[in-house]
């Protein structure tokens, strides 16, 4: 075999030296490829082109100056791990089966928030998968969509034991997952179920019953949505008759998803 640059006779060799001079991209002659090539030309009269990389050029060290940019689907990713570590609430990561970081349609246009896992949810690890998760399902349902076009998170993502309702500085902690998961997902509607999850996104105090059926702009800077609040699947099932009010608001969610499409 002839000998290389390198003087050695090691194909493995040679690219292990044109790697460490930065050198990426080798184009080997083809006749072919080379456009007005002499019809007599052999490949050993056409010179390989060799490219160096720009880091070493600049005499930089072999660094990219551009990182690729990170997914959104990595970035859930990420966040998902920090969530599944997280044991900022003694008491919670304590007694939890599960962290319930939601699930769904990571590019929803529609995501649902509700308070917290309950019994069902901490054991699957997954949202609204108990009778109220079944309405809820139904509710999608009647609108026209699935579960797997929206995205259904909560406030909390661990149970509070014995489904005693969230304490503040639970919320204060888990609130800022819920934050980067709306941020990072970009909805454009945004549907708060029930009392808990209503007011924690709008930072009110308001009652439901004075929350529900509007839109009002959702108050952070870094997600562009609207905001509605409505009853919480829970309630319904205690409250059949509000069913009603539900579907009037589910009504101003599907014209508002069918505005989006014009
Ligand atoms: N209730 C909620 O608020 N969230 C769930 O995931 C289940 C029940």
């Amino acid at each position: 075999m002839k000998k290389n640059q390198t003087g050695s006779t090691e194909p493995a060799m040679f690219l292990k030296f044109l790697k460490e001079e930065g050198i990426e991209e080798i184009y080997l002659p083809s006749q072919d490829a080379v456009p007005n090539s002499h019809p007599e030309a052999k490949p050993k009269d056409l010179k390989p082109q060799i490219f160096r990389s720009p880091a070493k050029i600049r005499g930089g060290q072999a660094q990219n100056d551009n990182p690729l940019p990170v997914s959104v689907k990595d970035q859930l990713l990420q966040l998902r791990e920090k969530v599944l570590q997280c044991t900022l609430c003694p008491e919670l990561a304590e007694t939890r089966k599960s962290v319930v970081f939601g699930a769904g349609n990571i590019k929803a246009q529609l995501v649902f928030v509700g308070e917290a896992p309950g019994r069902d949810e901490d054991l699957q690890g997954l949202p609204f998968v108990g009778r109220a998760g079944q309405l809820l399902t139904k509710i999608i349902e009647s609108i026209g969509l699935d579960r797997k076009q929206v995205f259904i998170c909560n406030v909390l993502k661990c149970r509070p034991s014995g489904n005693r309702p969230p304490q503040p500085d639970e919320v204060l902690n888990c609130q800022p997952f819920l934050l980067k998961q709306l941020e990072l997902i970009q909805p454009k509607i945004i549907c708060a179920l029930g009392t808990f999850a209503a007011q924690t996104l709008l930072k009110t105090g308001q009652p439901i019953s004075q929350l529900r059926g509007r839109f009002t702009d959702y108050p952070d800077a870094n997600v562009k949505a609207k905001i509605i609040c409505t009853f919480h699947p829970a309630y319904l099932l205690r409250n059949p008759a509000e069913k009603r009010k539900v579907w009037e608001d589910m009504k101003m969610i599907k014209k508002e998803l069918e505005s989006l499409d014009d």
